[in-house]
């Protein structure tokens, strides 16, 4: 028996590193299921994706999987209804389901938002049904996600702008008293993405998709150093199921300047893998780092400074080119020069950092206070995280090089699809994103980059240089 355990414990182990390659084509991650070797099992609940140009035509086949005569309400806002709903409603009756229509009204700003109010009228007109189809993008999406979640009925989302990556993600995002929060819930029965309907979204939605799929080369690095430095959860799956595809839409910036099915359908693509990828990782962390938190910071801060929220990739993209400059700075940093002693002690106390929070937060701020207290060093773990650092500076460094990319790229990837790439062409100021920079690492216990600068003593004195490449 000894003797053959240990050839069979390789063998297990062979075999689980070949599961920890889940596959990179779409079609191939439905219902994938899977044991890992970090210990967890990654598992994709979406049945059916469908994306081409008239992927509508789908909905009936998709439809068959739950019955005949099924109660099926369509929920869309006033924009969404006419671009799709109408059409959605009609295959759906015509397939001999009987089907009630939900729209969501419009709230500040002429658009609906995702918070409490928006949430409970979709979850009331969810009360009878089998089965929710939601038509739109972002906000809708993030309604019915969470209202059927809570029904425990299935979902089908048909997309109307290629403009986020949470169709196949299993979180929603909704703003409750004021504050943005992201809850489980899951993903969709299937997705359709017809690129009939995608080609014709706003063009401010499509470049709002490419600003949050760009996101991902700093946020996949985040990721990674929260795994290494501070021990949290990570495992290199995830991030590999998008990588290829995102490299992809990048290359085709040109063509989604000007619509070409070709580039639309590549950045669908992308964004559909980057949902999967947080629902492979059980969390939003390879999709959503320093740049979001950033992104968020100004969502929280929009309605007490009479702001209508931007939209959601635009500032990400713009953020992005921040937290990007920000990791060339760090990187420059030769590890010898490292004074440890100093750095430690002239950190803030915990008096002083809370103070600092209950500032900047105000009514926010004890449930801030709360998320930053969870990653929080305490002065000797700090000192063991910056001896880590110093010792292992290139080892670090790295392991992040084939995913980071030049702050500089990414401003021409943007500029060439023609997305924003100022601060000031999203409607914020220089000192928005000041604020932003300093205070956007507090609003959650994750670790990004801009904690890095901070354990180092340098987001301060980085902060101007870094920022300046997103000031028009
Ligand atoms: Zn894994
Ligand atoms: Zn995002």
């Amino acid at each position: 028996m000894t003797d053959t355990s240990k050839p069979n414990k390789d063998m297990e182990r062979d075999s689980l590193r070949e599961l920890a390659q889940p596959p990179v084509e779409l079609r191939e991650l439905l219902r994938y299921s899977a044991s890992c070797r970090c210990g967890r099992d990654h598992s994709v609940d979406i049945a059916d994706i469908s994306l081409r140009e008239h992927a509508i035509e789908d909905l009936p086949s998709i439809l068959e999987n739950f019955g005949q005569n099924q109660r099926i309400v369509v929920v869309a806002d006033r924009v969404t209804r006419e671009i799709a709903g109408d059409s959605v409603q009609r295959i759906t009756a015509s397939a001999g389901h009987r089907v009630g229509v939900c729209v969501v009204p419009d709230g500040i700003g002429g658009r609906p938002h995702a918070d409490e109010t928006a949430l409970e009228i979709v979850q009331r007109s969810l009360a009878q049904a089998d089965l929710a189809l939601a038509v739109g993008s972002g906000t809708i999406n993030d309604l019915v996600k969470l209202a059927s979640f809570r029904r425990t009925i299935p979902y089908v989302v048909v997309a109307t702008a290629p403009s986020m990556n949470g169709y196949t993600s299993a979180i929603s995002a909704i703003t409750v008293r004021g504050v943005k929060r992201t809850i489980d819930c899951r993903q969709p029965y299937a997705v359709i993405a017809d690129l009939a309907i995608l080609c014709r979204a706003p063009r401010d939605l499509t470049l709002a998709g490419l600003g949050d799929l760009e996101s991902k080369p700093t946020a996949t690095a985040d990721y990674r150093l929260g795994g290494r430095l501070r021990r949290t959860y990570y495992c290199p799956a995830p991030e590999r199921v998008v990588r290829r595809a995102e490299e992809r839409a990048a290359g085709y910036a040109e063509g989604i300047n000007r619509g070409d099915p070709e580039a639309m359908a590549a950045l669908t693509e992308a964004l559909l893998l980057s949902g999967i990828s947080m629902k492979l990782a059980g969390s939003s962390s390879p999709a959503s780092g320093g740049e979001h938190l950033m992104s968020h910071f100004w969502d929280m801060t929009a309605s007490e400074e009479n702001r209508i929220e931007g939209w959601h990739g635009a500032q990400v993209g713009v953020c992005t080119m921040v937290t990007a400059a920000l990791y060339e700075q760090l990187r420059e940093i030769r590890p010898d020069s490292l004074d440890i002693e100093a750095i430690a002690a002239s950190r803030p106390s915990v008096e002083e950092i809370t103070r600092q929070i209950r500032r900047r937060h105000g009514t926010r701020a004890n449930e801030v206070v709360s998320e930053y207290f969870d990653k929080h060093l305490s002065n000797d773990d700090l000192y063991r995280e910056l001896e880590d650092l110093k010792q292992h500076w290139d080892e670090i460094w790295g392991g992040l090089s084939d995913t980071l990319r030049p702050a500089g790229a990414i401003r021409r990837i943007l500029a060439t699809a023609g997305a924003s790439i100022t601060v000031q062409q999203i409607g914020l100021t220089p000192r928005h994103l000041k604020t932003s920079f300093l205070a956007a690492r507090e609003i959650r216990g994750r670790f990004t980059v801009l904690d890095l600068a901070a354990d180092l003593g340098l987001l301060e004195k980085l902060c101007d240089d870094a920022i300046k490449i997103a000031i028009g």
